[in-house]
């Protein structure tokens, strides 16, 4: 078999996304001890989903119910069509993932539920989060009937900027949800980042602070494929695993997708994987700190760093091989850090910006 991209180099780090990179060690370990594991029962009814969901139940000290999706797309949408009717309406940022780039998938799965989105030029909206404010202003606005209810708060944790929200936010967040009758959804693609960042319980930040539902994620931090949705209240989970399916969600190997979630919750790996990309994003931060015409936009508490580059750059840049994106929330350029990146590949690239903005 060839190749048959030849721009693409292998054995190369790049700071895209943290789903460049490839399978962790111990994700891909118990993969093939799943291979291994003979016939196992189709549609979730092998022991590896058992043992890693109960795995997840014990990681959150509480009896959640645990269903696997292939992505995050699917693991939103689903989540917030068992949270609302299609006359209901989330709340949400302008640059939540749920509102820019899921095609649409929470509208459509929900049968029309609107996003409601909050105004984008406040102090908190900058950093890329929900206050309590903004909630209580979008949920008041209208009360008659010729407007979408509001049901559900949607919190990302940690944010589409790189920045995360602390024990009080979202416990704050979740007092106001709680007082207006909503319902409130956490989208953890990057949610390993955040309790890495916090160094709180991941029950601190989740059910303990007022959260109902989950989408926990796996890729990012080192699977090769799969989320979980993690039901807190119980009650909304009824019926989702017709949901899961009709969507064609439901893994027939779903071992394949559960077996390497053992590998990220035993002795903590997805932990010691979200530290290791969060301190990478502080290194390549203060690479280029002090670096003339490189505007940082704020610090990262996550594994992504936001920043402002000259045009030339960003185009020189992108013909020695880099790959990072630009659309991300507007402005900036986003270098996002992974389980596996190394201090090399940081220090490489923080070279090359150093020496094309001298240029
Ligand atoms: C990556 C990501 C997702 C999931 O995206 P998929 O490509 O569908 O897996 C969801 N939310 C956020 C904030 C993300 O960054």
């Amino acid at each position: 078999m060839s190749l048959t991209n030849p721009s693409i180099e292998t054995h190369r780090q790049h700071f895209a996304s943290d789903n460049y990179a490839g399978m962790c060690p111990e994700a891909m370990h118990w993969f093939m001890e799943a291979n291994r594991s003979g016939h196992q029962p189709a549609y979730g009814e092998d022991v590896w989903t058992q043992r890693s969901t109960d795995m997840i139940r014990e990681l959150f000290q509480t009896d959640c119910d645990v269903y696997f999706v292939f992505n995050g797309t699917a693991a939103n949408s689903l989540a917030l069509a068992a949270m609302c009717q299609s006359y209901h309406s989330v709340i949400c940022t302008p640059v939540a993932h749920v509102e820019t780039d899921e095609c649409g998938g929470p509208e459509f799965f929900s049968n029309g539920s609107k996003l409601l989105v909050s105004e984008s030029e406040s102090p908190a909206a900058r950093l890329g989060k929900l206050t309590p404010d903004a909630v209580e202003q979008l949920v008041t606005k209208r009360d008659d009937i010729h407007y979408p209810k509001p049901k559900v708060v949607s919190l990302t944790q940690a944010t589409e900027l790189g920045t995360v929200y602390t024990v009080e936010e979202v416990r704050a967040i979740a007092a106001i949800a709680k007082r207006r009758h909503l319902k409130v959804h956490m989208d953890g693609a990057r949610f390993a980042n955040a309790v890495a960042s916090l160094g709180c319980h991941p029950s601190e930040i989740t059910w303990r602070a007022g959260v109902d539902v989950l989408c926990f994620g796996g890729t990012k931090n080192g699977l090769p494929v799969g989320e979980a949705v993690v039901f807190f209240d119980r009650d909304l989970a009824e019926d989702f695993a017709y949901r899961v399916k009709q969507a064609g969600q439901l893994a027939s190997k779903m071992r394949f997708i559960s077996a390497p979630w053992v590998g990220l919750l035993e002795d903590d790996v997805w932990l010691r994987n979200a530290r290791h990309a969060n301190a990478m994003a502080q290194r390549l931060y203060r690479a280029l700190q002090g670096i003339e015409g490189v505007e940082l936009l704020h610090e990262p508490q996550a594994n992504s760093v936001f920043a402002r580059l000259p045009k030339p750059v960003i185009d020189a840049l992108y013909a020695r091989g880099w790959r990072f994106y630009q659309f991300i929330a507007g402005g900036g350029c986003r270098f996002m850090c992974a389980w596996d990146t190394t201090e090399a590949a940081v220090d490489a690239f923080a070279a090359d910006v150093r020496a094309l903005a001298r240029a």
